[in-house]
C-alpha cells in the first residue's frame, strides 16, 4: 500500500512524455539571502500550470478503468485529472458545487472533462463523486492520499537528486502532504541525510496540526494567499499523514504577510508569476524561520492564480482575506 522508491521510478516511466521534466534554476537574490545556492524547481511550467499533473497521470494510468475517473477538486488536482484523462483517452467527471466560480468551471471543461455541478457545498460535490463510483463504476482519484498520486509527485524528487546530488536542504509546500510524502520518499531514500522541511501557512494548516496531535485533525479553513494549501487531510487518512510524520524533518509555518512579501520577491527578483502556495519556502527563508544549510531547493508548485489578487500584491496594495487585512507594502520600500 505505502509506496516505495521503485514505485516512484515506475511512475517516472508512466508520466514521461506528458508531464515535463521541469527546469531547476538558481535564484541569485535568494542565494544571497540564504548565504549559499538557492534553487527553484519550476513546476509552474507543467502543461496544466502545476505539479499535480504528475500524480494524476500516474493514478489515471493505474485506474485502467474504461468507465473513467472522477474527483471533486476545482483546483489544480481537478485540472490534472482532466488533462491526464484526456491524454489517456479516458472519461473524466469533475464534481463541483454551484458556488464554484464560472472561470474555474470553464477552465476544467476546456481540458476536456465533463463537469457535474451539484448542490451548494463541497460535501454535496463529494457525495456525487462517491455516487459515480458506486453506481457508474468510475474510479475516484484522491488529490493526495493515494499511493499512485504520491509516487507520481515523487518523480520531482528523482529529478532533483539526479540534477543535484549535492542538495542538502529541500523546502516543500505542504497541504494534504501528497507532494511532500512522495518527494521526501524519493529524495531521502536516495540521500538519507537530506533535510526535508514542509512549509504551510499559519492559518488552517491541517497537516501541521495533525502531526502535533499525533493523528488527523480537522481545522477550520480560512482564506489565504496560499489558497492551494487550504483544506483538510481527511480524518481517515491512510498514507500521506504517516509518510509526512516519518519522512519530514520539520514543518514550519509562515504568515500571510510573509507570503505577500515572498510573492513580491519571486516576481521582482526572479520574474516569476506563481501562486502564493509556491512561495512559502522562500517566505520561510526570508523570515529566518528556516536557516538553509548547503545547496537548498524549493518547489515552485503552480501558477494558477487569481490575477486580480496577484496584481494587488505586486503593486503593493492592501489585500483582504475574509476578516484578515494584509497591509500593502510597495516592493523595495
Ligand atoms: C496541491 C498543491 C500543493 C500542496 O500539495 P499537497 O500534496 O496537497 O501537500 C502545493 N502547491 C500547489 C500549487 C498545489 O496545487
Amino acid at each position: 500500500m505505502r509506496p516505495v522508491l521503485a514505485d516512484v521510478y515506475a511512475a517516472a516511466q508512466v508520466i514521461a512524455g506528458v508531464a515535463d521534466r521541469t527546469p531547476l534554476v538558481p535564484s541569485p537574490y535568494m542565494s544571497g539571502i540564504a548565504g549559499g545556492e538557492f534553487l527553484l524547481k519550476l513546476e509552474n511550467m507543467q502543461p496544466i500550470g502545476a505539479f499535480k499533473l504528475r500524480g494524476a497521470l500516474n493514478a489515471v494510468a493505474g485506474a485502467q478503468n474504461a468507465a473513467g475517473v472522477t474527483c471533486c477538486s476545482t483546483g489544480n488536482h481537478g485540472r490534472g485529472v482532466a488533462y491526464a484523462a484526456r491524454a489517456r483517452g479516458l472519461r473524466a467527471v469533475i464534481c463541483m458545487s454551484e458556488l464554484v466560480p464560472q472561470a474555474k468551471v470553464d477552465g476544467i471543461r476546456a481540458l476536456g472533462a465533463e463537469v457535474r455541478i451539484i448542490g451548494r457545498s463541497q460535501d454535496a460535490a463529494q457525495a456525487e463523486a462517491e455516487r459515480l463510483v458506486a453506481e457508474d463504476g468510475l474510479t475516484e482519484i484522491s488529490p493526495f492520499d493515494d499511493p499512485l498520486v504520491i509516487a507520481g509527485q515523487g518523480t520531482i524528487g528523482l529529478e532533483l537528486m539526479a540534477a543535484r546530488p549535492d542538495l542538502e536542504t529541500l523546502l516543500i509546500p505542504l497541504s494534504g502532504g501528497g507532494l511532500a510524502a512522495g518527494v521526501a520518499l524519493a529524495a531521502k531514500t536516495i540521500k538519507p541525510d537530506l533535510r526535508v522541511i514542509g512549509i504551510s501557512m499559519d492559518r488552517g494548516a491541517a497537516m501541521y496540526e495533525s502531526l502535533r496531535a499525533g493523528h488527523p485533525v480537522d481545522v477550520e479553513e480560512v482564506p489565504s494567499l496560499a489558497d492551494s494549501l487550504g483544506g483538510g487531510i481527511g480524518m481517515a487518512n491512510r498514507l500521506s499523514f504517516a509518510m509526512c510524520r516519518d519522512l519530514l524533518d520539520d514543518v514550519v509555518l509562515v504568515t500571510e504577510e510573509e507570503i505577500y512579501r515572498a510573492m513580491q520577491v519571486l516576481y521582482y527578483e526572479d520574474r516569476i508569476v506563481a501562486e502564493g502556495a509556491c512561495v512559502v519556502g522562500i517566505a520561510a527563508v526570508l523570515s529566518g524561520k528556516v536557516l538553509p544549510q548547503g545547496p537548498t531547493a524549493t518547489i515552485i508548485t503552480g501558477r494558477n492564480l487569481d490575477m486580480a489578487m496577484f496584481t494587488r500584491v505586486v503593486t503593493g496594495q492592501d489585500v483582504i482575506l475574509g476578516d484578515k487585512v494584509i497591509k500593502g507594502k510597495t516592493y523595495g520600500t
